[in-house]
C-alpha cells in the first residue's frame, strides 16, 4: 500500500489527482490546511456564556464561573450526544409523520403489514377486524407520544433484556420522552446547572439510549412498515457506478420519505421518455452516505460512495444532481458544484444551504414534488461539458438487505425442523456459544480525513473476519465493505475456517449490511433477542462495536447508547474528551462496573483487532464456564 495515498480506494485517489488537475479543493485539502485547535481537540473550551469563551491552561485552571476541565469536558460531550440523538430521533419523528398520513391510494402505503400489526399488538393497539390504515394511524400517534409523553419511561421494544432495564432503572437511566432528554441535556449543560462530571454522563447515557431504543428503533421500525422490511439482494458499489450516456443522479443524506420517491420518479415512464429526448439513455440513480443505504437495503440501488467520496462524485463530471436532505452534506459542495455542471439541490427546511437550488420537497404531494425535482436533473443533461468527464472504473459486487428478519430467515437453512422450531436466533447463539464464530462485531461509522480512507474499516474488518468473527455493518462503514468486496459471498475466503463454514451453510458473506445509521438499532435488536435466548445480559456476550473512521456527533451518541447497552465499542478516532481526566476515566475504565462495558480508543484498526479478539476470548471464556456449570447442575 501507498502510504503517500489519502485513500485504500483507487476511484478516490483517480478523483483526488483530478481535483488537482481541475483546479478545485476537497475536503483532504481542507485538511491539510486546518490546524486543529488543542483546546478543542481536548474539550477544554467553553463558549456557554458571554463571560466566556473560557479555555483551560496552567495559568487558568478553570472557567470565570469556575467550571473544572472535567465539568467542562462533560458538558460538551453531553451536548455531542444530545445533537446526535436529535438527528437520528427527528429523522424518526418524520417517518412517524410520514406513517400517519399514509393511505389505501396516496403516495405513501404500508408495504409491510404484519411488521405494523406486530407493533402495533406491543403497544396494545387493537388490530382486530380493522382498517390497516387506520391502524397505521394509530400507531404513529402513539410513536409520535414517545416523543414528548409528559410522563413515565419510553416503550423500550421487547428485544431489550430484563436484566438490561435493571440495570438501567438502578442507574436512573431509563430514557423518559425522547425530545425530553435532549431537553434536558441542553438545560443541564446551561451556565449554572450540572458541575459534576459523573452526573453529566449519566444524562447523556440516558440521552444516547433514547435515540437507540428510541428516536433510531422507530426510524427503522416505521421505515420497515412504511417501505418494506428489507431481504437480501445484489447491487453494485463506488464510483464505478456512475454511466457515460445515462442522466446520473446522486441521492445523498438520510431520510427515506424523500429517496423512496426520488427512486418511483426515476422509474416514471415520463421521466423517461424525457431524458432520452434529451439524449441520455436513461436515469441513472446512485446513493451516497445512509441515503444510500436507504435504497440499496430496499430496492438495490447502486451506491456511489461514503461520506468523503460526496465532492468526488461531483468531480466526475457525470452527475447532473446531487439530490440531499439533511444530515451529513458538505456545505462545500455548493461552491464545487459551480464548477462543474452539476445542479445541488436541497429539498428540507431544516438543511438549507447557501448556494444550493432549493426545491423543497412536499410530503403531501410526495410523488409529484420527486418527480419535479428528478426533472430538474434530467434538463440539466444537456449542459454535461464531456471535456470534464472522468468516470474511475472501479466497482464492486455486494449483496445488502440483511434486516435482522432476513438474518434469521437465512438463520432458518440450518435448523433442524425435528428439533428446534424456525424464526429464532437459535443457530446462531449455538454458533456463538459452541466457539464455531468466536464473537460478533458490529463495525458502524463515517470517514474522517484524519484517518487513511476506509483504511480504518477495512483492515479492522478483514482482521476479524480471519479470526472467525462474524461482522454487521451499518453508514459508510457498510459502504467501504462494499467497495472493497467484502460484502459478497466470496468474501468468505477471507475468514476464518469456523465463520466461512458457516457461511457456506447458511450462504451469507462474513460481512451483513445491516442498514443506515439509524439502523444500528437492527443490531440492538438482534444481540438483545441472542442474549435473550442464553438469559444473560448484553455484556457477557461476546459482541463488540467500533467506529474506526467516526467524525460526527451521531457516531458520539450512538458509541455512547452501545456502551450504555453493554458493548465494549472501539474508537478509532479519540474524542475530544482528553482534558477532562475524571471524564476519560470513566469513560475508558469505571464504565466497565457501571454498565458493563466501555470505550477503547485505538487508531490503529491492526492493533485495535488484537485488543477486540482479547476481550471476545476472555468473554467467551466467563461463558463458557457459566454454561458448563449450567449443563452439570441440569445432569446432577
Ligand atoms: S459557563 Fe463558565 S466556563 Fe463556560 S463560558 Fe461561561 S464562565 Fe466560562
Ligand atoms: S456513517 Fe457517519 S458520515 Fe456516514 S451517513 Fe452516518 S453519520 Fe453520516
Amino acid at each position: 500500500m501507498d502510504e503517500k495515498l489519502l485513500s485504500i480506494d483507487n476511484a478516490t485517489n483517480e478523483l483526488i489527482k483530478k481535483a488537482q488537475t481541475d483546479g478545485v479543493e476537497t475536503i483532504w485539502d481542507r485538511k491539510e490546511n486546518m490546524k486543529p485547535c488543542p483546546m478543542g481537540e481536548k474539550g477544554i473550551c467553553c463558549r456557554i456564556c458571554a463571560m466566556g469563551p473560557c479555555r483551560i491552561t496552567p495559568k487558568t485552571p478553570r472557567g470565570l464561573c469556575g467550571a473544572s476541565p472535567d465539568v467542562i469536558v462533560s458538558r460538551n460531550f453531553a451536548r455531542m450526544v444530545a445533537a446526535g440523538a436529535a438527528a437520528h430521533s427527528d429523522h424518526g419523528r418524520d417517518i412517524a409523520h410520514v406513517l400517519h398520513m399514509s393511505s389505501k391510494d396516496g403516495n405513501y402505503k404500508v408495504r409491510d403489514e404484519a411488521k405494523l400489526i406486530n407493533l402495533a399488538k406491543r403497544w396494545e393497539i387493537e388490530t382486530d377486524e380493522r382498517d390497516i390504515y387506520d391502524i397505521a394511524h394509530e400507531v404513529a400517534g402513539v410513536a409520535l407520544n414517545e416523543f414528548g409523553k409528559p410522563f413515565g419511561n419510553l416503550t423500550l421494544p421487547p428485544s431489550l433484556p430484563e436484566q438490561r432495564r435493571k440495570v438501567w432503572e438502578d442507574l436512573n437511566i431509563v430514557p423518559r420522552a425522547i425530545d425530553r432528554e435532549v431537553v434536558t441535556v441542553m438545560h443541564s449543560t446551561h451556565v449554572g446547572c450540572t458541575a459534576d462530571a459523573d452526573s453529566m454522563l449519566n444524562i447523556s447515557m440516558r440521552t444516547s439510549l433514547a435515540d437507540g431504543w428510541g428516536g433510531s428503533y422507530m426510524a427503522t421500525e416505521l421505515s420497515d412498515i412504511l417501505f418494506g422490511t428489507p431481504i437480501p439482494r445484489e447491487t453494485e458499489a463506488n464510483l464505478g457506478v456512475l454511466e457515460e450516456n445515462y442522466v446520473n443522479i446522486v441521492l445523498h443524506g438520510h431520510e427515506p420519505s424523500l429517496s423512496e420517491m426520488i427512486v418511483l420518479a426515476a422509474e416514471d415512464p415520463e421521466l423517461v421518455a424525457l431524458a432520452k429526448e434529451v439524449g441520455a439513455e436513461g436515469i441513472n440513480l446512485a446513493g451516497m452516505c445512509c441515503t444510500a443505504n436507504e435504497v440499496t437495503m430496499r430496492h438495490g440501488v447502486k451506491i456511489a460512495g461514503n461520506f468523503a467520496q460526496q465532492e468526488l462524485a461531483v468531480l466526475t463530471g457525470a452527475v447532473e444532481a446531487v439530490i440531499v436532505d439533511v444530515q451529513c452534506i458538505f456545505p462545500a459542495l455548493a461552491s464545487l458544484t459551480d464548477c462543474y455542471h452539476t445542479k445541488f439541490i436541497t429539498t428540507s427546511p431544516k438543511a438549507r444551504i447557501t448556494g444550493a437550488t432549493h426545491l423543497e420537497f412536499d410530503e403531501e404531494k410526495a410523488f409529484e414534488s420527486a418527480k419535479s425535482i428528478v426533472k430538474e436533473a434530467i434538463l440539466n443533461f444537456s449542459n454535461r461539458d464531456n471535456k470534464k468527464v472522468f468516470i474511475p472504473k472501479s466497482k464492486s459486487h455486494a449483496i445488502v438487505g440483511y434486516s435482522v428478519e432476513a438474518i434469521i430467515n437465512q438463520l432458518d437453512k440450518v435448523v433442524n425442523s425435528h428439533i428446534d422450531p424456525a424464526g429464532t436466533v437459535k443457530p446462531l447463539a449455538d454458533c456463538i456459544t459452541s466457539g464455531v464464530i468466536r464473537g460478533a462485531a458490529g463495525i458502524v461509522g463515517c470517514n474522517n480525513p484524519k484517518v487513511k480512507h476506509d483504511y480504518g474499516h477495512i483492515e479492522l474488518i478483514k482482521e476479524l473476519i480471519k479470526n472467525d468473527v462474524i461482522v454487521v455493518v451499518t453508514g459508510c462503514a457498510a459502504q467501504a465493505c462494499a467497495k472493497a468486496g467484502l460484502l459478497s459471498k466470496d468474501a468468505k475466503r477471507l475468514a476464518g475456517q469456523g465463520l466461512a463454514t458457516v457461511c457456506e451453510l447458511v450462504d451469507i458473506p462474513p460481512v451483513l449490511h445491516m442498514g443506515s445509521c439509524v439502523d444500528i438499532s437492527r443490531i440492538l435488536h438482534l444481540v438483545g433477542e441472542v442474549a435473550k435466548f442464553l438469559n444473560v445480559d448484553i455484556p457477557q456476550l461476546p459482541v463488540v462495536g467500533a467506529a474506526p473512521e467516526w467524525m460526527s456527533e451521531k457516531a458520539v451518541a450512538i458509541g455512547t447508547y452501545v456502551v450504555s447497552s453493554g458493548i465494549d465499542t472501539w474508537l478509532g478516532v479519540a474524542p475530544p474528551v482528553t482534558g477532562g481526566p475524571r471524564v476519560l476515566e470513566i469513560l475508558t475504565n469505571e464504565l466497565e462496573n457501571i454498565v458493563g462495558a466501555k470505550f477503547f480508543v485505538e487508531p490503529d484498526p491492526v492493533k485495535a483487532a488484537g485488543q477486540i479478539i482479547e476481550r471476545i476470548e476472555q468473554k467467551r471464556k466467563v461463558l463458557e464456564e457459566m454454561f458448563e456449570k449450567k449443563e452439570e447442575l441440569a445432569k446432577a
